[in-house]
């Protein structure tokens, strides 16, 4: 593995084809790109048809290690695999953040001979969509803070209730709370603060909305505050929502670009899934599908916050449902959850596989709880061997589940050959029967309950009293049918990343509530999670780097 060539010099020695080649393999009019240079292109919203036939497969993971267990990866190597066996398979992803590009985790663009290329330009700027919902955002935050100074045609808005905060997408924890407004002729003095851009709700929004209108029905009930009656106040009171919106007219556009075997990838929105609802927009999954016969999407994360919110967020707000779900667990992440350190994690421990399997073995029933019998992918690594495959498949099977190795990192579509005949299996027998476990008509409180004890197997709820006061806001301003979108550690399914495995008998503490009234779901907060992560002390960017003749390195 010492030889293998990192993932960038892949990418670079891969000869893409015009990305006109790539619309026509699923039938898309060459009048219908917009092109982004030659190997992006964006896709207009009438590609959707109002029925379509494809099939969904949703690819989820058990609670990651920091590095992430391989999602991406698997994904783009599943819809190469489903190609390879002559099926018409999309992959229909996110887009990078800057954040984790130049923080800890890398690129989000896949890895190995799975990738979604031109990878530079996808994690870097790519066509522009995270800037526009900056820009999007903070014209809204521009527009508050020139009310608060307005005395002709204030909204009397109370400034220390002002719940909307800028955005950027960088890791940057000065930039968490800040004052503003410092000085004379400065406007109003007040606490602000910045947000990852995946954090900000119009990225959730512009993943949730099916077209212009719904986009603009959104934006206006984004709940910016309170005025001095302590009355909700909206952007559409701000009249913020056309100018908004038109920030947005190419970024609500899906992108289209190709994985390195020369299949469609469509990339699109980037809401994290430990803050939002962690998955690519409706819009692009449904254009996915009334493309292809079969799409392979990602849900961020574990299956605690990536899979829950997409069956109860996206799900529900759009209409869709997956055809099969895929499970992504590594032996590095159920070794960690088995107890081991990193170091500890390359020499084979049949048992340590065996006590780790806790974890992987609670996202397994989850995923039954939804009615779908999920299909565990092996990410394999160097370092894995055959011993630990077979007492892992060998488990999974006594909870009725197939689990397949899947070798596409190092080997393309063909090391996921088995895996795609598993899931075409799967879908063909029409097992899956996708119910959620909580309607939106439940209470708040059940709601949250639901998720805390059927999904983390926490045993109560418990509330501050900032929550608890919140809760009753929430209520009084008529926002009881929203969905619910935990913020949560993704490294633990309860709210401390340190109780990794399966852990029992914890209670969970909401500590505080977000209200996204725009993309109509509650926040609330458990645990310390952040909305604007920092930079961890040896940067990725310090490795990043373009010489003379524009060849960039350093990205993984
Ligand atoms: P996720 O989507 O679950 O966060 P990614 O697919 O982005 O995970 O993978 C995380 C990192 O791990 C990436 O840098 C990727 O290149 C690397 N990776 C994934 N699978 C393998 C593998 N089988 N062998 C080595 N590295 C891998
Ligand atoms: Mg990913």
């Amino acid at each position: 593995m010492d030889n293998f060539p990192s993932d960038i010099a892949i990418a670079q020695n891969t000869k893409m084809l015009h990305i006109k080649e790539i619309a026509e393999k699923i039938n898309i009019p060459e009048e219908s790109l917009e092109y982004y240079g030659k190997y992006k292109a964006k896709l207009p919203l009438e590609l959707q048809s109002s029925n379509p036939t494809g099939k969904l497969i949703l690819v989820t993971a058990m609670s990651p290690t920091k590095y992430g267990e391989g999602k991406t990866t698997m994904a783009i190597g599943l819809t190469d695999g489903l190609n390879c066996t002559e099926k018409n398979a999309i992959a229909v992803l996110r887009e990078p953040s800057l954040g984790p590009v130049f923080g800890l985790k890398g690129g989000a663009a896949g890895g190995g001979y799975a990738q979604v290329l031109p990878m530079e330009d996808i994690n870097l700027h790519f066509t522009g969509d995270f800037s526009a919902i900056e820009k999007a955002n903070n014209l809204l935050s521009a527009l508050i803070d020139n009310n608060l100074q307005n005395k002709k045609y204030s909204l009397e808005l109370d400034p220390k209730t002002i719940a909307w905060k800028r955005v950027m997408d960088m890791n940057d924890r000065s930039l968490r709370k800040i004052i503003i407004g410092i000085g004379e002729k400065n406007g109003t003095l007040r606490e602000d603060g910045f947000n990852i851009t995946p954090a900000s709700e119009v990225m959730a929004i512009l993943c949730l909305s099916k077209d212009f209108e719904d986009l603009k029905f959104r934006l206006g009930n984004i709940l910016i505050g309170k005025n001095k009656d302590g009355k909700p106040v909206f952007a559409k009171d701000l009249k913020a929502v056309g100018a908004m919106a038109v920030l947005l007219k190419d970024a609500i556009k899906p992108n289209l670009v190709q994985t390195i075997e020369k299949n469609p990838a469509i990339l699109h929105g980037g809401p994290f899934a430990s803050i939002a609802q962690g998955t690519n927009s409706a819009i692009a999954t449904k254009i996915g599908l009334s493309l292809g016969d079969y799409v392979v999407t990602e849900a961020g994360f574990g299956a605690d916050l990536g899979a829950e919110k997409f069956f109860h967020i996206k799900c529900q707000q759009t209409g869709l449902k997956p055809d099969a779900v895929v499970l992504v667990a590594t032996l590095r992440a159920i070794k960690h959850h088995g107890g081991l350190t990193a170091a500890e994690f390359k020499t084979e421990n049949v048992a340590a596989i065996e006590k780790g399997f806790a974890n992987l073995e609670k996202h397994i029933e989850n995923i039954q709880k939804f009615g779908i019998n999920p299909i565990v992918c092996i990410n394999a690594f160097p370092d894995d061997s055959q011993n630990e495959y077979n007492k892992l498949i060998a488990l999974c099977a006594l909870k009725g589940v197939t689990a397949v190795v899947s070798t596409a990192f190092a080997h393309g579509g063909k090391g996921s050959i088995d895996l795609a005949q598993v899931v075409v299996d799967e879908i063909n027998n029409e097992n899956s029967n996708y119910k959620p476990l909580y309607q939106p008509s439940d209470s708040i409180e059940n709601k949250i309950n639901t998720i805390a004890k059927e999904i983390y197997g926490a045993s109560s709820v418990e509330y501050s009293s900032t929550a608890k006061m919140q809760l009753k806001e929430i209520i009084e301003f008529g926002f009881n049918n929203f969905a619910i979108c935990m913020a949560k550690t993704p490294a633990s399914f309860s709210e401390n990343e340190k109780l990794i495995g399966r852990p029992s008998d914890f209670k969970i503490t909401v500590r505080e509530f977000e209200i996204a009234s725009g993309a109509q779901f509650i926040i609330p907060l458990l645990g310390d999670v952040m909305r604007m992560p920092g930079l961890p002390s040896v940067p990725n960017a310090e490795q990043i780097d373009i010489d003379n003749n524009g060849v960039i390195s350093g990205l993984s």
